[in-house]
């Protein structure tokens, strides 16, 4: 049934998940500080909300996608905040990735007035977001789940219940801390690999079908030349920035010490994503890693 939606952060994510809310009929409400995010909304079908409150008292549902957790603060919580304006019983959905103790603040602060909330962050990049194929991993009550899912099945391909509060934004570090790591293992590698006379596609070929296969190196191999399509052979264009994953890397981190996990090679993966981002290599893809480690970044 068409919904009118309340979209907040239209960015590289939020605009096309937006679009995509549009073309299956919903009413698309959109709040963004930035011009040029509105304007592709309207261009798109969606109209322009005067501010957050103007947006949360219209909609049925609210969603989401802004930079981190001091954002998502500032829209939800406050006096001019969508838990202050929202209408009686609207469904509320974050999907920017932030920590898991926020995410589980904002949804007890949404049930205390009576709206139910779901964390959902996901995986599958601006190209995902465009083509309506999202993963979604979905923190909340099992009502709270069971409404968001025909809105969430419309931008994105897979939805998960990954259990209570927080647990989507704990599916998503969880899933990056061992994306990073395994993107530097596969790229030491390579390198080794370099030094030692054997070819990248030989590597390749073989790792490929033999017991180092992963996904960093199979659907994403960091040297050009095997992988067609991976952002080696643009350049490191992202694709997936360097400075994204290192966020995800310290929100691991966080969880980790809040929690008392011991993560050694999370805590590596984090220190040296950081080393190459403060070496200039924020904005590259995040595989760019491997001239980080060659020494050619
Ligand atoms: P982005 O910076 O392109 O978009 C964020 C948008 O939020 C911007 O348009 C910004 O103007 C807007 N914004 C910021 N503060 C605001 C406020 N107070 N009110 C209204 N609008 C505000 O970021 P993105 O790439 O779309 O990422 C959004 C989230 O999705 C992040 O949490 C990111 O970690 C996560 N994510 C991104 C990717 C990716 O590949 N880009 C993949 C998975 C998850």
């Amino acid at each position: 049934m068409a919904a009118t939606i309340g979209f907040i952060g239209l960015g590289n994510m939020g605009g096309p998940m937006a679009a995509n809310l549009i073309k299956a009929g919903h009413r698309v409400l959109g709040f963004d500080l930035a011009e040029p995010a509105l304007d592709a909304l309207e261009k798109a079908g969606g109209e322009r909300a005067g501010g957050v409150v103007a947006l949360a008292s219209e909609a049925d549902v609210v969603v989401s996608m802004l930079p981190a957790g001091a954002h998502v603060r500032k829209i939800y919580l406050g006096d001019d905040g969508v838990l202050a304006n929202a209408k009686a019983g609207a469904l509320l959905i974050d999907s920017s990735t932030i920590d898991v103790d926020s995410a589980r603040t904002f949804a007890a602060a949404a049930a205390e007035r009576g709206f139910p909330m779901v964390d959902a962050p996901v995986s599958g990049g601006v190209a995902g977001a465009a083509a309506g194929t999202l993963t979604f991993m979905v923190g909340g009550t099992d009502d709270a789940f069971e409404r968001a899912k025909p809105y969430l099945a419309v931008m994105g391909k897979t939805v998960v219940h990954a259990g209570g509060s927080g647990n989507g934004q704990a599916a998503k570090i969880c899933n990056n801390m061992i994306l990073g790591i395994s993107m530097i293992g596969v790229s030491e590698a390579f390198v080794l690999a370099e030094r030692l006379g054997l070819e990248a596609q030989k590597l390749f070929d073989i790792s490929s079908t033999a017991s180092g296969q992963c996904w960093s190196l199979t659907s994403y191999c960091p040297v050009p030349g095997p992988l067609p399509a991976s952002p080696a052979n643009n350049d490191y264009t992202p694709g997936f920035a360097a400075e994204m994953m290192l966020k995800d890397l310290k929100l691991a981190q966080e969880a980790a010490h809040a929690s008392g996990a011991a993560t050694p090679l999370g805590a590596e993966a984090a220190a040296l994503y950081s080393l190459f981002c403060n070496s200039g290599g924020e904005g590259a893809d995040f595989s760019a890693i491997v001239k980080f480690l060659r020494g050619s970044a």
